[in-house]
């Protein structure tokens, strides 16, 4: 018997207490449909529960020396490494992340709490010379970095553990509490890392779980006066929602893309083709900088189509837990349709299907797009499937106008071999990260990370992360 099959029914985590909720609902998986396990589905009441929870831990948290902040995510790290393989299960089975994946994913949380336990112990702020003002003379300055009391945590199904990390992690190192609510599809992965928590020696009530609907729980963390920030990861729809809401709360929104690469003439295709099958197919494509959009210089664009579309063809379809797998099923069966009528849409509208473009049962197949118009909707909206578009240009400065021309803006790669044309396109591209010589797919854990446009705002990236988490004091003694 597999970890997850051992679970069958979770509770809400509220001040360091496993408590029962009023309702429950099955959670199912995608990729089966067959019930994991019963998943609190909380109303406001006990959402409010677990906030007074938080707002009465965050004293403790924010006297707590840095090198026990560091001490509780280092002990997390430890117990994370030991259990790596319930984690990627976990994983695995609730977001059908393909195994191989999920314990990429697992690997990369263990990064990100790593960086967070370093983190912890640099937070500091200036001395100032305040005599550079002629009213400042004889004055001593300098600021401090203070904890902004009770972090609210909203976070997507795609990443489910390391997502997680990306929040907690810097709330804890900055001495922060928070209350966590996780996507409905993947409570189990943030109810695993809460259990490790606990063990790790985390003060109770500095982290409370709460599962339910966006609707209820989302929009009361949103609401309640009592939370200092909220950090977001998700949907643009929901995230401007939720932006609108905030009110002088500070809210960091990492939202979705619909992410583009671009191709330079001259550049030897059989060393990125396979970079270029990852980034628009792992985990099914439903990652925020999944590789959506390639723009080719006319010259490679035949012999493009010749390498990409047999090599997308070899990835095999299947279930999660089986390490042969790179393609399974979509987070949910109205994906699949949403995905199947937009390729059908621009089919008709003069696209050709170069290959996919059906579905098997939940499984959407790779599909990859020619001659789509920049209007259609696999072009210009977040797919968030399987489904990449190949385009070709005459030049750079072509395709950098029509990366440019997007609602989005997370990240752009560019390869090309001309450092000119990279300089220039750092530029001109309009984006939160450019990525030369490889996909916008690529992410480490300690990079600024966020975007700009409709894909949001803020940084991640732990010490980025723990800039917004924090509020800047200064200081001034009068010595006169
Ligand atoms: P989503 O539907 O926006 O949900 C994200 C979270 O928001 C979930 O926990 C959801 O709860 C909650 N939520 C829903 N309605 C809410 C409301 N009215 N108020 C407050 N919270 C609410 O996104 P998703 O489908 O899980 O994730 C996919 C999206 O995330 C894509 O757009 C992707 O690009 C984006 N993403 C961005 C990044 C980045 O770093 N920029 C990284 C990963 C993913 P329920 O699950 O209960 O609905």
């Amino acid at each position: 018997m597999t970890y997850v099959e051992k679970i069958t029914k979770k509770n809400l985590l509220i001040n360091g207490e496993w408590t029962e909720a009023k309702a429950y609902k099955p959670l199912y998986s995608p990729y089966s449909g067959e019930v994991l396990a019963e998943i609190p589905d909380a109303t406001e009441q006990e959402t409010a529960l677990a906030i007074e929870a938080a707002d009465r831990a965050k004293r403790v948290m924010a006297k707590l020396p840095a090198y026990k902040r560091a001490e509780i995510l280092e002990n997390l790290v430890q117990l994370l490494k030991e259990r790596a393989d319930e984690a990627a299960e976990i994983i695995a089975l609730e977001a059908s992340k393909p195994i191989t994946a999920a314990k990429g994913e697992v690997a990369r949380t263990i990064e990100t709490y790593k960086f967070a336990a370093e983190e912890a112990k640099r937070i500091h702020g200036d001395t100032l010379p305040l005599d550079a003002a002629s009213g400042g003379v004889n004055r001593l300055a300098y600021t401090v970095r203070e904890p902004l009391g009770v972090i609210g945590a909203i976070t997507p199904f795609n990443f489910p553990m390391n997502l997680v990390a990306h929040k907690v992690g810097p709330a804890i190192a900055s001495g922060n509490t928070i209350v966590l609510k996780p996507a409905s599809q993947t409570p189990l992965s943030a109810f695993f890392i809460a259990e490790l928590l606990q063990q790790a020696g985390l003060p109770t009530g500095a982290l409370n779980v709460v599962t339910g609907s966006g609707r209820v729980v989302g929009e009361k963390i949103v609401n309640d006066d009592r939370v200092s920030m909220i950090t977001f990861t998700g949907s643009p729809a929901v995230g401007i929602a939720i932006r609108n809401k905030a009110g002088l709360k500070r809210a960091t929104l990492e939202l979705g893309s619909n992410a583009a690469v671009i191709i330079d003439q001259g550049v030897d295709l059989d060393k990125i083709i396979l970079r270029c099958v990852e980034g628009a197919f792992s985990f099914q494509g439903q990652v925020c900088i999944s590789l959506q959009r390639v723009y080719i210089h006319e010259s490679l664009y035949e012999e493009f189509i010749e390498k990409f579309v047999p090599a997308v063809q070899k990835l095999k379809i299947g279930d999660p837990l089986d390490p042969e797998t790179n393609v399974s099923a979509l987070i949910t069966p109205g994906d699949v349709e949403r995905s199947l009528e937009w390729i059908h849409e621009a089919a008709s509208s003069g696209a050709t299907i170069a290959t996919g473009g059906k579905a098997e049962g939940n499984i959407l197949l790779p599909t990859v797009l020619v001659d789509a118009a920049a209007d259609m909707k696999v072009s210009c909206q977040e797919v968030f499937a399987p489904i990449v578009i190949v385009d070709k240009v005459t030049s750079v400065e072509e395709a950098i106008q029509k990366v440019n021309d997007s609602r989005y803006g997370l990240q752009a790669g560019i390869y090309t071999n001309d450092i000119h044309t990279a300089l220039n396109a750092i530029d001109a591209l309009h984006v939160g990260g450019v990525m030369v010589n490889d996909i916008p797919t690529f992410r480490v854990d300690n990079m600024p990370y966020g975007g700009v446009k409709e894909s949001g705002n803020g940084r991640e990236g732990i010490k980025y992360a723990v800039e917004e988490m924090t509020e800047l004091k200064l200081v001034v003694w009068n010595r006169n």
